[in-house]
């Protein structure tokens, strides 16, 4: 049976790097034979423009009844579609892999780190007053959500390097005690897994100056909100990083970077938005035990790799001059043509 995916193609180079990756999984769903079928959700400023509303209904209805979510960027009102989804749809726990890769010409060697992000909770929850005189927004931290995403960022460890490094600034605000304790509380099932803590200001330096030292950050949504930012310009640039948003029983995959209104969307690096499809990929194969969907994000990445080490079709934010439809078009060949093949585990 084909699993449904829903499809936001979001605003500014939003619908051109979706259209890229939906292409790349159509290729990929011929080569490894699985089967997925796609239904377009409108949402964003583009769905405010033509329907009133940045998050129509008819389209929450479609990304609910949908398998997983693959999400473009989106602008103005990003705050209606991607905060209001991850709340409503419980996507407690955001992952952004960060790794260097060949050619992407960045300070630093071997980076490869997670950012494991609490996404439900903190100042996000938009819980605010502002008058004339004061502004108070609230920050909410709960012992549920701190626990379950700190199990989340564990899990990932224990198939990576084994070291999690636990953020937040519980030097000045008591509340994050909370956040502290939970994950040391869920540590202790992890013995396989070395555990440090570390404030919010020296893991902002850290990242700067030995991002190597990484292997999984734990932190509260608005620092992890920040902190992989400054991590996708560490491993070289916003067009390649992308991220999962997982709640219990549902995924939504996106690019960390935004509409990039300063750019041509024809020019627009659709990287992230392919690799966040490798994302949903890894998940819908291993939450439907579909093996053809974990070789194809297997094959993915090393597509990816390969586009990257032979640097013919690179976008203008990686030194090259190829259109968005110009690297579509030589990773769809390469996945044809077998270039995909296996040559290292998929970890995130
Ligand atoms: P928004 O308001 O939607 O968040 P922004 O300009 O504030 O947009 P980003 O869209 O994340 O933030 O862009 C930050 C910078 O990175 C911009 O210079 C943009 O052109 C560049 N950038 C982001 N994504 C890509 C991409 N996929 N390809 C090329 N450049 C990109």
């Amino acid at each position: 049976m084909a699993c449904v995916v829903s499809i936001i193609p979001g605003d500014g180079i939003g619908p051109a790097v979706v259209s890229s990756a939906r292409k790349v999984l159509e290729a990929l769903s011929e080569v490894y034979g699985f089967k997925l079928s796609f239904v377009e959700a409108l949402a964003g400023d583009a769905a405010k423009r033509d329907f009133g509303e940045p998050m129509p209904k008819d389209s929450l209805d479609k990304i609910r009844s949908s398998d997983a979510c693959l999400k473009g960027p989106v602008g103005e009102t990003a705050k209606d579609v991607i905060v209001f989804l991850r709340q409503k749809l419980d996507l407690y726990a955001n992952i952004r892999p960060f790794k260097t890769l060949p050619r992407v010409s960045t300070k630093w060697r071997d980076v490869d780190f997670v950012v494991v992000r609490e996404n439900t909770e903190d100042l996000y929850k938009c819980v605010e007053d502002v008058g004339e005189e004061y502004a108070v927004a609230l920050m909410v931290l709960t012992k549920k959500a701190c626990t379950r995403i700190a199990k989340v960022a564990f899990q990932i460890a224990e198939n990576r390097r084994r070291k999690v490094t636990v953020v937040h600034k519980g030097n000045v605000l008591r509340s994050f005690e909370l956040f502290r304790a939970a994950a040391l509380n869920v540590a202790k099932s992890y013995p396989s897994v070395s555990v440090e803590e570390m404030l919010v200001d020296n893991a902002a330096y850290q990242l700067v100056v030995n991002p190597q030292r990484f292997d999984v950050i734990l932190t509260t949504n608005m620092f992890g909100d920040i902190l992989s930012d400054e991590a996708a310009g560490i491993v070289g640039s916003l067009g390649l990083a992308y991220s999962a948003n997982i709640g219990d029983g549902f995924g939504l995959f996106e690019p960390v970077h935004g509409t990039a209104p300063d750019i041509d969307p024809s020019y627009a690096n659709p990287l992230a938005q392919v690799m966040a499809s490798k994302m949903m990929l890894e998940w819908l194969g291993s939450t439907k035990g579909n093996a053809s969907m974990l070789e194809a994000a297997n094959g993915l990445e090393n597509a990816v790799l390969s586009l990257l080490e032979e640097g013919e079709a690179l976008t203008p934010d990686l030194g090259g001059r190829a259109t968005t439809e110009e690297v579509t078009r030589r990773l769809v060949d390469m996945l044809l043509k077998g270039r995909g093949t296996s040559r290292r585990p998929v970890v995130y």
